[in-house]
């Protein structure tokens, strides 16, 4: 049968309908929610000036976690558990079939014990490390839970308000690799992470990754026992090789070598020689490509100091090559087009401001790579300094306005009745 023209628009315009999640923004009970948020802006900012309060180093979230925990539970939240990884995760059961939605804040801070991470009041800024990344977005998901609970949304699909572990370096994403390979694995659909300030969506990964690269040999006099392979020359011709690698500018990929370490004295021939390198790129091929050359490089250099030395005494004192991971962060193909991501610029819009959308690494690029939906995206406010002790916050006349957006992103995901 011929399909005319007008029923395939039609068909056409049911299909990007049905794409998009509806932004439910005339529910009676998500209005309420939306007016909670508003109305009782002080207590989330209590709530940030208290979390930030307790430090939170990474792989030391335990304590932070917990209170995160109790927060959760005194809003009412029964199943409140904590994985074996330490990521605090409150279920709200769907009142029927729909998408399960992960709505997360991170834990981790990157500033180690002993920090002070007093709040200290300047004017209407809040100074503190870690205030903003991730005091932010930690308090953005309680108060978007707590506004549900005190509304009574009715989700239609499972909700999981989550602070989790392992964002920040060292971390290496380890609360969410262990999220999405254990605690909820297969059960997800759509992922937010609510990441430091600002109203802003990070719609696409920036995959990384990163080594250290060591030459070792036996060393020796650098007279005496001059004509056997070093190191440091080994270092050197990777490096220069590295310099020389062709990169695309779209998809943007990067590569640098950003510490090198080695070497005794000036007239030792060294036993050893490292580098750090950190390459990076939104597109997974091409970071792969990257990879590859680099480590072709890598290798090719210590095969090529090795020969350089003929005779016996430099074939007994070949050097070798450990190559360590530092992190790795997997990236994948989401684009802008995808349904979560317009989703969460329509909430935007009906929350009467515009967000752009950026690239970045963040704890997103998990999901992203498993081919769940994912955005990150900040929580209002506005902060600088984020990283450093200098950091600060600041409300400003509209902050609630991050809390709020997280909170009809979520409804219009998982559906409400
Ligand atoms: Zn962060």
């Amino acid at each position: 049968m011929p399909i005319s023209k007008a029923s395939l628009i039609l068909a056409v315009a049911a299909l990007s309908a049905a794409a998009q999640s509806p932004v439910p923004s005339t529910n009676a009970k998500v209005r309420a929610a939306l007016d909670i948020i508003k109305a009782d802006n002080a207590w989330t900012l209590q709530q940030q000036v208290e979390l930030t309060e307790i430090p939170s180093p990474p792989f030391k979230e335990s304590v932070r976690g917990l209170e995160y925990k109790r927060r959760l539970e005194a809003l009412g939240f029964k199943n409140v558990r904590i994985d074996s990884v330490g990521n605090v995760i409150a279920e709200r059961k769907g009142t029927g079939t729909g998408p399960t939605v992960v709505i997360a804040g991170h834990l981790d801070t990157v500033f180690p014990e002993g920090t002070d991470v007093k709040v200290k009041h300047e004017g209407t800024k809040l100074k503190a490390p870690g205030i903003g990344d991730d005091g932010r977005g930690l308090t953005t998901v309680l108060s978007v839970a707590r506004a549900f609970q005190k509304a009574g949304v009715e989700n239609v699909g499972t909700i999981y308000f989550v602070g989790n572990v392992g964002e920040e370096g060292p971390g290496n994403l380890r609360g969410m690799r262990y999220l999405f390979g254990n605690t909820l694995k297969g059960k997800v659909d759509y992922f937010i992470s609510v990441d430091d300030t600002e109203l802003h969506v990070v719609s696409r990964a920036v995959g990384s990754n990163r080594y250290k690269i060591t030459y070792k040999g036996p060393g020796g006099h650098s007279y005496g026992a001059f004509g056997i392979p070093n190191p440091i020359h080994a270092l050197g011709r990777a490096i220069a090789g590295i310099s020389d690698i062709q990169v695309p500018t779209t998809p943007k990929t990067t590569f640098n070598v950003g510490v090198i370490n080695g070497g005794t004295s000036v007239n030792s021939i060294p036993y050893e020689a490292s580098m750090e390198v950190d390459m990076r790129s939104e597109d997974a091929k091409s970071l792969a490509t990257t990879n590859d050359k680099i480590m072709k490089i890598v290798k090719d250099a210590l095969v090529a100091e090795n020969a350089r030395w003929p005779g016996s005494r430099a074939a007994a004192a070949k050097i070798s090559l450990v190559i360590d991971t530092i992190g790795i962060r997997p990236t994948g193909g989401q684009s802008d087009n995808v349904p979560i991501v317009q989703t969460a610029l329509n909430a935007a819009k009906v929350l009467g401001f515009a967000s752009g959308t950026s690239a970045s690494s963040t704890d997103s690029n998990i999901p992203i790579s498993l081919s769940i939906p994912a955005i990150t995206i900040g929580g209002g406010g506005h902060a600088e300094g984020a990283h450093s002790l200098g950091e600060w916050y600041e409300d400003g006349p509209n902050a609630y306005l991050g809390v709020q957006w997280a909170a009809l992103i979520v409804a219009a995901l998982a559906g409400v009745k």
